[in-house]
């Protein structure tokens, strides 16, 4: 009898926020909530485990008195109780108050299974659920994609940059779900009517701890400074290339050039330290980890920070030279006495080194593994945490301001830590890798002796040759196809094209669905947001839930044989067109595009 504790969280739906520039607030009237639905899926995969295992589905959010919709939908999808942690005191709690607040629920309920779903659509951080995991001294497994339980073994196959790794499991263990673990059925109108029939509990702070300083605000290590508007205002221009091709076709590019030309590089953060305290960047096994330990590191020496590169005790590679030349001005090399490498012995042994050492900040890589080691980090210090931050710079008093987008990139948020050493975890590729003289960074070890802990085992890793995902966070120029290229063979020739030309490849949900493209690949809400300078969307409708990933793009140029698709209301240069003549007539100028776009910017 499994006892499964299934997370929720109630989200506006981020495609119907607006930002007013006059008041710095979003303008949330009008904006319908609905269950985060990655959570969604984590009560899906709860429930068909409860089907097969015999157990018991709680669903359990924290949020206002509104937030019982969302649970009832959960009811109605199979959960058998739902509980609604709902109080003033609440108000204002950040990632760790919030999983603070969580993870007592969970302990009063008593659990085997804690699902969630990766991250939530409005705030963005993937990091309540490793959080909670720390809080509840449990195995965790972030990003699956299928659990499956055997007696008791819960084998747990999950996506990372650069393929999937399978874990086994005993509960009872933390896990989070995403978009592929499953579809989440229709519940019935029988058991619509019956769910409006069931309880749903409200528990108060009180409930929970008589320590109120722990909840809300009070409780929150981070506050937000300030939120600035981040997308780009469109005003599409369209091409009817139905009738003469070739001249719409080279108008579009003329209009594509005009616009890029006009686009402003990127700023330059011109504010430094005026005295250089240790940042720690924090260099972990995995090449996407690794480079974007050092994309940080020479922001970190842009800033006038002292950048000290520290390696995680399973990096076998000697990375001094590497990291020196990224800018780090110290090494310091952690390592375990022995055992098995894992998120939590990295966390573990990182925090025996902060509690001697005390930097000033503690910068990590936001990957899957990332993300698990520092929210368990951050929860085992009770330390403030950025999850994802795209830049990081210093506000005039000296502290470190960490910009992060929230609401779908509608917006963007300046956090401050309120403890120390602050933390993020940092986007890969959004600052570029820069090359310093190479230097003779002082080098220090550090023998650490992380506590025993029960974490999930990694049986087996598949690596997917010419992975993608991380392609796309670095790139400049993004190719995006969607359903209407047609065929698998129609996409390869797509992505041909596109790296012929040195463009990554991205797809939509319905691409990736039919399986022409690889999970790391969709853009969207639930995929990847990205930051090219120039987006080209082939054969894509342009549903709100695949704009959202694309709001930060500088530049959006999109072909569709339809002239009334939603694509041509949110691109900047539009061509009406079948694709494939299109991609003909748009070749050599995408070409030079790309080029001048990789040397310029
Ligand atoms: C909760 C949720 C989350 C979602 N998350 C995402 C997400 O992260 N990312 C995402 O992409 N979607 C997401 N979706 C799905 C999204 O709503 C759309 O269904 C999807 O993006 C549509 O994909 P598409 O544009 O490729 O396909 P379609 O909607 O089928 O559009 C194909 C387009 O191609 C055009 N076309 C057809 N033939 C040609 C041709 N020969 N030449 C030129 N044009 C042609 C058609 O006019 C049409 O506009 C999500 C949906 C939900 C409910």
């Amino acid at each position: 009898m499994l006892r499964i504790v299934v997370l929720v969280k109630m989200v506006p739906d981020v495609s119907q926020l607006r930002f007013n520039p006059e008041t710095n607030t979003l303008i949330r009237e009008g904006v319908k909530n609905a269950i985060n639905p990655f959570d969604r899926r984590a009560v899906e995969a709860g429930v068909i485990m409860k089907e097969k295992e015999g157990g018991q589905v709680v669903t359990v959010s924290m949020g206002p008195p509104s937030a019982d919709e969302v649970l009832r939908s959960t009811l109605a999808a199979g959960a058998d109780r739902a509980v609604l942690l709902t109080d003033p005191a609440f108000a204002g709690s950040d990632t760790l108050a919030t999983s603070t607040a969580l993870s007592m629920a969970v302990r009063r309920l008593g659990f085997d299974m804690v699902l969630g779903g990766v991250s939530s659509v409005d705030a963005e951080t993937s990091q309540v659920i490793p959080e909670i995991a720390q809080l509840l001294e449990a195995p965790l497994v972030t990003n699956a994609r299928s659990i499956e339980v055997n007696g008791s073994t819960i084998t747990v196959v999950r996506d990372f940059e650069e393929g999937t790794e399978t874990y086994e499991v005993e509960p009872p263990a933390v896990l989070s779900v995403n978009e592929k673990i499953n579809h989440p059925r229709i519940p019935s109108e029988e058991a619509r009517v019956k769910a409006v029939q069931m309880p749903v509990e409200r528990w108060p702070a009180s409930s929970l701890s008589s320590d109120m300083s722990l909840f809300g605000a009070s409780g929150s290590p981070t506050f937000v400074k300030s939120l600035f508007d981040a997308s780009y205002q469109r005003r599409p221009v369209i091409f009817d290339g139905r009738n003469d091709l070739p001249s719409a076709a080279s108008k579009c590019l003329a209009e594509v050039g005009r616009l890029l030309a006009e686009a402003p590089s990127e700023a330059v953060d011109m504010s430094r330290a005026t005295e250089p305290k240790p940042v720690w960047v924090v260099v972990m096994a995995g090449s996407q980890e690794a480079r974007t330990a050092q994309e940080v590191m020479g922001k970190v020496r842009g800033l006038g920070l002292t950048a000290v590169a520290v390696i995680a005790p399973d990096v076998v590679e000697d990375l001094v030279a590497d990291s020196a030349k990224a800018g780090a001005e110290e090494v310091l090399r952690l390592s375990v006495p022995s055992g098995t490498p894992s998120a939590f012995v990295d966390a573990m042994a990182l925090r025996q080194a902060i509690e001697r050492d005390r930097p000033f900040a503690v910068l990590i890589p936001s990957t899957v593994k990332g993300r698990e080691v520092a929210g368990r980090l951050a929860a085992s210090l009770r330390l403030g945490l950025t999850g994802d931050a795209t830049d990081i710079s210093l506000h005039r008093r000296g502290d470190l301001i960490q910009v992060k987008p929230a609401f779908g990139g509608s917006v963007m948020a300046e956090v401050i830590s309120k403890t120390s050493p602050r933390m993020a975890t940092v986007r890969p590729g959004v600052f570029p890798l820069l090359s310093f003289a190479p230097g003779q960074p002082s080098v220090r070890s550090l023998e650490t002796k992380p506590s025993a802990s029960a974490d999930a085992k990694l049986v087996l890793r598949t690596v997917r040759m010419g992975s993608r995902g991380g392609d796309l966070d670095r790139a400049k120029v993004i190719i995006c196809g969607g359903f209407g290229v047609g065929s698998l063979e129609a996409f390869q020739s797509l992505e041909s094209y596109a790296t012929g030309m040195g463009a990554a490849v991205a797809a939509t949900r319905k691409v990736v669905d039919a399986g022409w493209a690889p999970p790391q690949a969709q853009v969207g809400l639930t995929g990847r947001s990205v930051h090219p300078l120039l987006m080209v969307e082939v054969g894509v409708s342009g549903s709100a839930n695949h704009y959202i990933g694309l709001r930060r793009a500088r530049l959006v140029l999109s072909v569709n044989s339809d002239p009334e698709a939603s694509s041509f209301r949110y691109c900047d240069v539009g061509l009406v067109s079948d694709l494939v003549p299109a991609l003909d007539a748009l070749e050599d100028g995408l070409r030079n595009l790309a080029f001048s776009i990789e040397r310029t910017k």
